[in-house]
Protein backbone atom coordinates (compact mmCIF):
# COMPACT_ATOMS: atom_id res chain seq x y z
CA UNK A 1 0.00 0.00 0.00
CA UNK A 2 3.07 2.45 1.05
CA UNK A 3 4.20 1.95 -2.26
CA UNK A 4 1.42 2.83 -4.00
CA UNK A 5 1.41 6.13 -2.05
CA UNK A 6 4.94 6.29 -3.16
CA UNK A 7 4.71 5.89 -6.50
CA UNK A 8 0.97 8.13 -6.48
CA UNK A 9 3.56 10.94 -4.87
CA UNK A 10 6.27 9.94 -7.31
CA UNK A 11 3.93 10.63 -10.13
CA UNK A 12 2.79 13.57 -9.04
CA UNK A 13 5.79 15.30 -7.70
CA UNK A 14 6.93 14.78 -11.83
CA UNK A 15 4.53 16.00 -12.53
CA UNK A 16 4.65 18.87 -11.31
CA UNK A 17 8.43 19.25 -11.69
CA UNK A 18 8.34 18.05 -15.58
CA UNK A 19 7.83 21.26 -17.39
CA UNK A 20 11.55 23.04 -15.90
CA UNK A 21 13.88 20.92 -17.98
CA UNK A 22 16.49 23.39 -18.36
CA UNK A 23 19.16 21.03 -17.28
CA UNK A 24 21.67 19.15 -18.46
CA UNK A 25 20.53 15.22 -19.34
CA UNK A 26 22.50 12.59 -19.22
CA UNK A 27 21.86 9.34 -21.36
CA UNK A 28 19.08 7.59 -19.64
CA UNK A 29 17.35 10.94 -18.63
CA UNK A 30 17.20 11.89 -22.70
CA UNK A 31 16.15 8.68 -23.30
CA UNK A 32 13.10 9.71 -21.13
CA UNK A 33 12.41 13.11 -22.10
CA UNK A 34 12.27 11.40 -25.56
CA UNK A 35 9.85 9.20 -24.68
CA UNK A 36 8.08 11.51 -22.29
CA UNK A 37 7.28 14.12 -25.32
CA UNK A 38 6.21 10.61 -27.69
CA UNK A 39 3.70 10.30 -24.88
CA UNK A 40 2.23 13.46 -24.40
CA UNK A 41 2.22 13.45 -28.44
CA UNK A 42 1.58 10.10 -29.40
CA UNK A 43 -0.14 11.24 -32.61
CA UNK A 44 2.62 13.30 -33.97
CA UNK A 45 5.69 11.81 -32.89
CA UNK A 46 7.80 8.11 -33.25
CA UNK A 47 11.19 7.52 -31.20
CA UNK A 48 13.37 5.51 -33.32
CA UNK A 49 16.76 4.62 -32.93
CA UNK A 50 19.14 5.15 -36.57
CA UNK A 51 21.80 2.54 -34.48
CA UNK A 52 24.40 1.90 -32.15
CA UNK A 53 27.40 3.83 -31.24
CA UNK A 54 30.60 2.26 -30.13
CA UNK A 55 29.16 1.82 -26.73
CA UNK A 56 25.79 0.46 -27.84
CA UNK A 57 24.05 3.48 -27.35
CA UNK A 58 21.30 4.19 -29.08
CA UNK A 59 21.41 7.05 -31.63
CA UNK A 60 17.81 7.96 -31.21
CA UNK A 61 15.74 9.85 -32.86
CA UNK A 62 12.21 11.88 -32.49
CA UNK A 63 9.99 12.30 -35.69
CA UNK A 64 7.15 15.00 -35.87
CA UNK A 65 4.75 14.60 -38.51
CA UNK A 66 0.78 14.57 -38.68
CA UNK A 67 1.58 10.89 -40.18
CA UNK A 68 4.17 9.56 -38.07
CA UNK A 69 6.56 7.08 -39.76
CA UNK A 70 5.57 7.42 -43.07
CA UNK A 71 6.43 9.59 -45.77
CA UNK A 72 4.03 11.50 -47.25
CA UNK A 73 4.69 12.94 -51.15
CA UNK A 74 5.52 16.72 -51.79
CA UNK A 75 6.02 16.62 -47.99
CA UNK A 76 10.19 17.70 -47.26
CA UNK A 77 12.01 15.59 -44.89
CA UNK A 78 13.83 17.74 -42.79
CA UNK A 79 16.63 17.12 -39.53
CA UNK A 80 18.55 18.11 -36.94
CA UNK A 81 21.36 16.50 -35.54
CA UNK A 82 23.10 17.82 -32.13
CA UNK A 83 25.88 16.81 -30.00
CA UNK A 84 28.24 15.34 -33.08
CA UNK A 85 31.09 16.08 -31.06
CA UNK A 86 29.73 15.42 -27.14
CA UNK A 87 31.66 17.64 -25.22
CA UNK A 88 29.39 20.47 -27.17
CA UNK A 89 26.17 19.62 -25.26
CA UNK A 90 23.94 23.30 -25.92
CA UNK A 91 22.51 21.24 -29.45
CA UNK A 92 21.46 18.27 -27.42
CA UNK A 93 19.77 20.48 -24.71
CA UNK A 94 17.71 22.73 -27.64
CA UNK A 95 17.02 20.25 -29.32
CA UNK A 96 15.13 18.21 -26.17
CA UNK A 97 13.69 21.57 -25.95
CA UNK A 98 12.39 22.02 -29.05
CA UNK A 99 11.05 18.47 -29.25
CA UNK A 100 8.99 19.53 -25.95
CA UNK A 101 7.89 23.00 -27.27
CA UNK A 102 6.97 21.71 -30.77
CA UNK A 103 4.62 19.09 -28.63
CA UNK A 104 2.83 21.12 -26.61
CA UNK A 105 2.23 24.10 -29.16
CA UNK A 106 0.62 21.78 -30.97
CA UNK A 107 -1.44 20.65 -28.47
CA UNK A 108 -2.29 24.32 -27.57
CA UNK A 109 -3.38 24.50 -31.36
CA UNK A 110 -1.02 27.00 -31.71
CA UNK A 111 -1.71 27.29 -35.70
CA UNK A 112 2.49 28.18 -37.07
CA UNK A 113 3.76 24.90 -35.09
CA UNK A 114 0.05 22.94 -36.00
CA UNK A 115 1.05 24.07 -39.96
CA UNK A 116 4.77 23.39 -39.41
CA UNK A 117 3.80 19.47 -37.88
CA UNK A 118 1.63 19.02 -40.77
CA UNK A 119 3.52 20.05 -43.51
CA UNK A 120 6.65 18.46 -42.71
CA UNK A 121 8.41 15.75 -41.16
CA UNK A 122 10.45 16.63 -39.08
CA UNK A 123 13.39 14.01 -37.63
CA UNK A 124 15.46 15.46 -34.51
CA UNK A 125 18.55 13.61 -33.07
CA UNK A 126 19.87 15.15 -30.33
CA UNK A 127 22.94 13.22 -30.12
CA UNK A 128 24.85 11.31 -32.56
CA UNK A 129 27.41 11.06 -29.88
CA UNK A 130 26.01 9.45 -26.74
CA UNK A 131 29.45 7.66 -25.49
CA UNK A 132 31.48 11.47 -25.86
CA UNK A 133 28.82 12.84 -24.62
CA UNK A 134 29.06 10.43 -21.11
CA UNK A 135 32.84 11.19 -20.99
CA UNK A 136 32.09 15.26 -21.01
CA UNK A 137 29.25 15.08 -18.78
CA UNK A 138 31.39 13.23 -15.93
CA UNK A 139 34.29 14.95 -16.66
CA UNK A 140 32.34 18.48 -15.92
CA UNK A 141 30.75 16.78 -12.48
CA UNK A 142 34.57 16.43 -11.12
CA UNK A 143 35.01 19.48 -12.34
CA UNK A 144 37.82 18.47 -15.04
CA UNK A 145 38.38 20.86 -17.49
CA UNK A 146 39.90 20.18 -20.62
CA UNK A 147 38.67 22.00 -24.12
CA UNK A 148 38.53 18.40 -25.97
CA UNK A 149 37.46 15.47 -23.23
CA UNK A 150 34.65 13.99 -24.95
CA UNK A 151 34.96 15.58 -28.18
CA UNK A 152 35.55 11.85 -29.92
CA UNK A 153 33.77 8.72 -29.92
CA UNK A 154 34.48 6.25 -28.01
CA UNK A 155 37.35 5.00 -30.56
CA UNK A 156 39.05 8.32 -30.04
CA UNK A 157 37.71 9.47 -33.42
CA UNK A 158 36.31 12.69 -34.43
CA UNK A 159 33.13 12.33 -36.22
CA UNK A 160 33.56 15.45 -38.22
CA UNK A 161 36.64 14.20 -39.80
CA UNK A 162 34.83 10.83 -40.39
CA UNK A 163 32.90 11.29 -43.31
CA UNK A 164 34.24 9.55 -46.94
CA UNK A 165 35.85 13.23 -48.76
CA UNK A 166 33.87 13.54 -51.82
CA UNK A 167 35.33 16.97 -52.09
CA UNK A 168 38.00 16.18 -54.09
CA UNK A 169 36.22 14.37 -56.55
CA UNK A 170 33.51 17.33 -57.10
CA UNK A 171 36.36 20.07 -57.13
CA UNK A 172 37.71 17.94 -59.93
CA UNK A 173 34.71 17.31 -61.94
CA UNK A 174 33.44 21.20 -61.61
CA UNK A 175 36.58 21.65 -63.65
CA UNK A 176 36.87 18.76 -65.67
CA UNK A 177 33.09 17.92 -66.07
CA UNK A 178 31.51 14.69 -64.34
CA UNK A 179 28.69 14.21 -62.23
CA UNK A 180 27.78 17.30 -59.66
CA UNK A 181 25.52 15.45 -57.49
CA UNK A 182 25.41 12.03 -55.75
CA UNK A 183 28.39 11.48 -55.82
CA UNK A 184 29.32 7.52 -54.99
CA UNK A 185 30.64 6.52 -51.97
CA UNK A 186 33.90 4.39 -51.94
CA UNK A 187 33.60 0.68 -52.31
CA UNK A 188 35.01 -0.56 -48.77
CA UNK A 189 33.41 2.65 -46.89
CA UNK A 190 31.98 0.76 -44.26
CA UNK A 191 35.13 -0.30 -43.34
CA UNK A 192 36.67 3.34 -43.22
CA UNK A 193 34.46 5.04 -40.87
CA UNK A 194 33.15 4.41 -37.32
CA UNK A 195 29.63 3.25 -36.47
CA UNK A 196 27.97 6.19 -35.39
CA UNK A 197 29.15 7.47 -39.13
CA UNK A 198 27.93 5.16 -40.73
CA UNK A 199 24.52 4.54 -38.91
CA UNK A 200 24.18 8.23 -40.21
CA UNK A 201 25.20 7.75 -43.59
CA UNK A 202 22.77 4.68 -44.16
CA UNK A 203 19.76 7.41 -42.51
CA UNK A 204 20.59 10.19 -44.37
CA UNK A 205 20.61 7.66 -47.34
CA UNK A 206 17.18 6.32 -46.64
CA UNK A 207 15.33 9.56 -46.19
CA UNK A 208 15.19 12.05 -48.73
CA UNK A 209 16.13 14.58 -46.64
CA UNK A 210 16.24 18.28 -48.25
CA UNK A 211 17.02 20.17 -45.53
CA UNK A 212 19.23 20.09 -42.13
CA UNK A 213 21.09 21.70 -39.26
CA UNK A 214 24.33 20.13 -37.37
CA UNK A 215 24.28 21.87 -34.07
CA UNK A 216 27.98 22.53 -32.54
CA UNK A 217 29.85 25.05 -29.87
CA UNK A 218 32.81 26.62 -29.50
CA UNK A 219 32.04 29.67 -31.27
CA UNK A 220 28.21 31.63 -32.73
CA UNK A 221 28.21 31.31 -35.87
CA UNK A 222 26.15 29.85 -39.09
CA UNK A 223 28.40 27.76 -41.36
CA UNK A 224 27.58 26.67 -44.89
CA UNK A 225 29.25 24.47 -47.25
CA UNK A 226 31.94 24.06 -48.64
CA UNK A 227 33.99 23.39 -45.31
CA UNK A 228 37.13 21.74 -46.78
CA UNK A 229 39.33 24.26 -48.67
CA UNK A 230 39.72 23.94 -52.63
CA UNK A 231 42.96 26.15 -52.01
CA UNK A 232 45.57 25.08 -49.71
CA UNK A 233 45.76 27.46 -46.97
CA UNK A 234 48.09 29.97 -47.58
CA UNK A 235 50.73 30.32 -44.66
CA UNK A 236 50.68 33.11 -42.11
CA UNK A 237 47.06 33.51 -43.23
CA UNK A 238 44.43 32.19 -40.56
CA UNK A 239 41.60 32.51 -42.86
CA UNK A 240 41.61 29.53 -46.09
CA UNK A 241 39.85 30.59 -49.42
CA UNK A 242 36.60 31.17 -49.48
CA UNK A 243 35.03 27.78 -51.42
CA UNK A 244 31.55 28.64 -52.24
CA UNK A 245 28.65 25.47 -53.63
CA UNK A 246 27.18 26.58 -57.25
CA UNK A 247 24.30 27.03 -54.30
CA UNK A 248 25.97 29.59 -52.58
CA UNK A 249 23.98 32.02 -52.51
CA UNK A 250 20.64 29.82 -51.48
CA UNK A 251 22.92 28.94 -48.07
CA UNK A 252 23.75 32.20 -47.42
CA UNK A 253 20.44 33.19 -46.64
CA UNK A 254 20.13 29.90 -44.87
CA UNK A 255 22.71 31.09 -42.63
CA UNK A 256 21.54 34.51 -42.55
CA UNK A 257 17.73 32.91 -41.66
CA UNK A 258 19.56 30.92 -38.48
CA UNK A 259 21.66 34.17 -37.67
CA UNK A 260 19.24 36.86 -37.63
CA UNK A 261 16.32 35.29 -35.84
CA UNK A 262 18.85 33.88 -32.86
CA UNK A 263 19.39 36.70 -30.42
CA UNK A 264 22.71 38.11 -31.11
CA UNK A 265 24.19 35.95 -33.76
CA UNK A 266 23.47 38.31 -36.17
CA UNK A 267 25.52 40.46 -34.28
CA UNK A 268 28.67 38.90 -35.60
CA UNK A 269 31.17 39.81 -32.51
CA UNK A 270 30.80 36.27 -30.51
CA UNK A 271 33.55 34.69 -28.03
CA UNK A 272 36.33 36.99 -29.33
CA UNK A 273 35.88 36.28 -32.94
CA UNK A 274 33.86 38.35 -35.86
CA UNK A 275 31.46 37.25 -38.65
CA UNK A 276 29.81 39.31 -40.60
CA UNK A 277 25.86 38.71 -39.98
CA UNK A 278 27.05 36.25 -38.00
CA UNK A 279 27.01 33.76 -41.08
CA UNK A 280 30.84 32.17 -42.80
CA UNK A 281 31.83 29.80 -45.48
CA UNK A 282 33.14 27.33 -43.40
CA UNK A 283 36.49 26.61 -45.77
CA UNK A 284 36.97 30.71 -45.54
CA UNK A 285 37.09 30.27 -41.46
CA UNK A 286 38.95 27.10 -41.44
CA UNK A 287 39.12 24.31 -43.88
CA UNK A 288 38.07 20.96 -42.56
CA UNK A 289 37.91 17.48 -44.33
CA UNK A 290 35.61 14.75 -44.12
CA UNK A 291 32.79 16.89 -42.07
CA UNK A 292 29.07 15.80 -42.07
CA UNK A 293 28.11 19.34 -43.90
CA UNK A 294 29.52 18.94 -47.45
CA UNK A 295 29.27 14.93 -47.38
CA UNK A 296 25.00 15.95 -47.01
CA UNK A 297 25.30 18.35 -50.18
CA UNK A 298 27.65 16.41 -52.54
CA UNK A 299 25.90 13.06 -51.71
CA UNK A 300 22.19 13.59 -50.73
CA UNK A 301 19.59 15.96 -51.75
CA UNK A 302 19.95 17.35 -48.70
CA UNK A 303 21.22 21.42 -48.04
CA UNK A 304 23.05 21.00 -44.39
CA UNK A 305 24.45 23.89 -42.28
CA UNK A 306 26.61 23.90 -39.45
CA UNK A 307 25.62 25.86 -36.31
CA UNK A 308 28.30 26.70 -33.83
CA UNK A 309 25.65 28.12 -30.80
CA UNK A 310 27.76 28.95 -27.74
CA UNK A 311 31.31 29.96 -26.87
CA UNK A 312 31.07 27.82 -23.72
CA UNK A 313 30.85 24.44 -25.01
CA UNK A 314 29.59 23.00 -22.15
CA UNK A 315 27.54 25.86 -20.89
CA UNK A 316 26.57 25.97 -16.98
CA UNK A 317 22.79 25.05 -16.40
CA UNK A 318 22.07 27.80 -15.12
CA UNK A 319 22.49 29.38 -18.79
CA UNK A 320 20.04 27.39 -20.59
CA UNK A 321 16.91 28.86 -20.34
CA UNK A 322 18.57 32.13 -21.86
CA UNK A 323 20.43 29.95 -24.98
CA UNK A 324 16.65 28.30 -25.36
CA UNK A 325 14.82 31.57 -25.40
CA UNK A 326 18.03 32.70 -27.91
CA UNK A 327 17.77 30.08 -30.25
CA UNK A 328 13.86 29.20 -30.27
CA UNK A 329 12.89 31.14 -32.68
CA UNK A 330 15.80 30.80 -35.29
CA UNK A 331 15.01 26.90 -34.65
CA UNK A 332 11.57 27.15 -36.02
CA UNK A 333 12.29 29.68 -38.37
CA UNK A 334 14.79 27.45 -40.13
CA UNK A 335 12.64 24.67 -40.13
CA UNK A 336 9.98 26.43 -42.35
CA UNK A 337 12.89 27.41 -44.76
CA UNK A 338 12.21 23.73 -46.13
CA UNK A 339 8.77 25.47 -47.87
CA UNK A 340 10.70 27.28 -50.65
CA UNK A 341 11.48 26.78 -54.23
CA UNK A 342 10.01 24.24 -55.90
CA UNK A 343 8.52 20.72 -55.55
CA UNK A 344 6.41 18.63 -57.95
CA UNK A 345 6.10 14.90 -58.91
CA UNK A 346 7.92 13.56 -61.64
CA UNK A 347 5.91 10.81 -63.16
CA UNK A 348 5.64 8.62 -66.77
CA UNK A 349 2.48 8.91 -69.57
CA UNK A 350 1.00 6.36 -67.02
CA UNK A 351 1.27 8.87 -63.75
CA UNK A 352 3.34 6.06 -62.72
CA UNK A 353 5.91 7.57 -60.32
CA UNK A 354 9.49 7.98 -61.25
CA UNK A 355 12.12 7.75 -58.67
CA UNK A 356 15.61 9.22 -59.48
CA UNK A 357 14.94 11.32 -62.09
CA UNK A 358 17.41 14.24 -61.83
CA UNK A 359 16.15 17.77 -61.88
CA UNK A 360 18.56 20.57 -63.08
CA UNK A 361 18.68 24.20 -62.73
CA UNK A 362 20.09 26.33 -65.61
CA UNK A 363 23.20 28.02 -63.74
CA UNK A 364 23.17 26.37 -61.16
CA UNK A 365 25.46 23.09 -61.79
CA UNK A 366 23.98 20.89 -58.74
CA UNK A 367 21.59 18.82 -59.40
CA UNK A 368 18.64 16.68 -57.09
CA UNK A 369 16.51 13.74 -57.87
CA UNK A 370 13.39 12.48 -56.56
CA UNK A 371 12.91 10.40 -54.24
CA UNK A 372 11.25 6.70 -53.75
CA UNK A 373 7.78 8.22 -54.24
CA UNK A 374 8.54 10.12 -57.32
CA UNK A 375 8.28 13.43 -55.42
CA UNK A 376 11.24 16.02 -55.85
CA UNK A 377 12.33 19.44 -53.78
CA UNK A 378 14.77 21.87 -55.22
CA UNK A 379 14.90 24.58 -52.80
CA UNK A 380 15.37 28.09 -54.45
CA UNK A 381 15.76 31.92 -54.01
CA UNK A 382 13.13 33.75 -55.72
CA UNK A 383 13.61 34.38 -59.36
CA UNK A 384 12.46 32.94 -63.32
CA UNK A 385 14.20 29.61 -63.81
CA UNK A 386 14.60 27.15 -66.41
CA UNK A 387 14.28 23.30 -64.93
CA UNK A 388 14.61 20.54 -67.03
CA UNK A 389 13.37 16.91 -65.20
CA UNK A 390 15.43 13.48 -66.94
CA UNK A 391 15.49 9.94 -66.53
CA UNK A 392 16.74 7.20 -68.09
CA UNK A 393 14.89 6.18 -70.80
CA UNK A 394 12.68 9.49 -70.99
CA UNK A 395 12.71 12.17 -73.14
CA UNK A 396 14.01 15.25 -70.84
CA UNK A 397 11.35 18.10 -70.28
CA UNK A 398 12.10 21.40 -69.67
CA UNK A 399 9.92 24.36 -68.66
CA UNK A 400 10.50 27.81 -67.01
CA UNK A 401 9.09 28.73 -63.11
CA UNK A 402 9.36 32.03 -61.58
CA UNK A 403 9.83 31.36 -57.66
CA UNK A 404 8.24 33.71 -55.45
CA UNK A 405 9.18 34.50 -51.92
CA UNK A 406 6.85 32.58 -49.80
CA UNK A 407 5.59 28.89 -50.65
CA UNK A 408 7.31 26.63 -53.12
CA UNK A 409 5.78 26.43 -56.79
CA UNK A 410 4.61 23.25 -57.76
CA UNK A 411 5.98 22.32 -60.81
CA UNK A 412 4.80 18.54 -61.79
CA UNK A 413 6.74 16.88 -64.75
CA UNK A 414 5.21 13.92 -66.81
CA UNK A 415 7.98 12.54 -69.04
CA UNK A 416 7.44 10.43 -72.66
CA UNK A 417 9.28 7.66 -72.77
CA UNK A 418 11.85 8.33 -75.57
CA UNK A 419 11.32 5.88 -78.76
CA UNK A 420 14.29 3.95 -79.13
CA UNK A 421 12.57 0.81 -80.47
CA UNK A 422 12.19 2.96 -83.96
CA UNK A 423 15.91 2.58 -84.45
CA UNK A 424 17.17 -1.14 -84.20
CA UNK A 425 13.92 -2.91 -86.32
CA UNK A 426 16.35 -4.03 -88.99
CA UNK A 427 20.07 -2.18 -89.19
CA UNK A 428 19.38 0.89 -91.33
CA UNK A 429 22.44 1.97 -93.04
CA UNK A 430 23.47 5.60 -91.77
CA UNK A 431 21.40 5.21 -89.06
CA UNK A 432 22.29 8.34 -86.93
CA UNK A 433 19.86 8.03 -83.95
CA UNK A 434 20.78 4.72 -81.96
CA UNK A 435 18.71 5.94 -79.02
CA UNK A 436 19.20 9.50 -77.21
CA UNK A 437 21.71 10.61 -75.40
CA UNK A 438 21.32 12.94 -73.27
CA UNK A 439 24.13 15.94 -72.56
CA UNK A 440 26.36 14.39 -70.08
CA UNK A 441 25.39 17.12 -67.44
CA UNK A 442 21.88 15.66 -67.14
CA UNK A 443 22.74 11.95 -67.27
CA UNK A 444 20.76 10.50 -64.77
CA UNK A 445 22.39 9.37 -61.90
CA UNK A 446 25.58 8.96 -63.86
CA UNK A 447 26.84 9.30 -60.32
CA UNK A 448 26.78 5.82 -59.33
CA UNK A 449 28.69 4.44 -61.98
CA UNK A 450 31.82 4.28 -60.81
CA UNK A 451 33.79 4.06 -63.69
CA UNK A 452 32.35 7.20 -65.58
CA UNK A 453 33.87 9.38 -63.06
CA UNK A 454 37.35 9.51 -61.20
CA UNK A 455 40.51 9.34 -62.96
CA UNK A 456 40.46 11.62 -60.06
CA UNK A 457 43.85 13.34 -58.92
CA UNK A 458 45.75 11.78 -55.91
CA UNK A 459 44.56 14.93 -54.05
CA UNK A 460 42.58 18.32 -54.59
CA UNK A 461 43.00 19.77 -57.77
CA UNK A 462 44.10 23.31 -58.68
ZN1 LIG B 1 31.93 20.74 -32.97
Amino acid sequence: MSDLVSIFLHLLLFKLVAPVTFRHHRYDDLVRMLYKVHNECPHITRVYSIGRSVKGRHLYVLEFSDYPGIHEPLEPEVKYVGNMHGNEVLGRELLLQLSEFLCEEFRNRNQRIVRLVEDTRIHIMPSMNPDGYEVAAAAQERDISGYLVGRNNANGVDLNRNFPDLNTYIYYNEKNGGPNHHLPLPDNWKSQVEPETQAVIQWIRSFNFVLSANLHGGAVVANYPYDKSLGHRVRGFRRTANTPTPDDKLFQKLAKIYSYAHGWMHQGWNCGDYFPDGITNGASWYSLSKGMQDFNYLHTNCFEITLELSCDKFPLQGELQREWLGNREALIQFLEQVHQGIKGMVRDENYNNLADAVISVGGINHDVTSGAHGDYFRLLLPGTYTVTATAPGFDPETVSVTVGPAEPKLVNFQLKRSTPQAAPKRRIPNSGHRGRVLPKKVQPRAARKKETMMKQPQRGPA
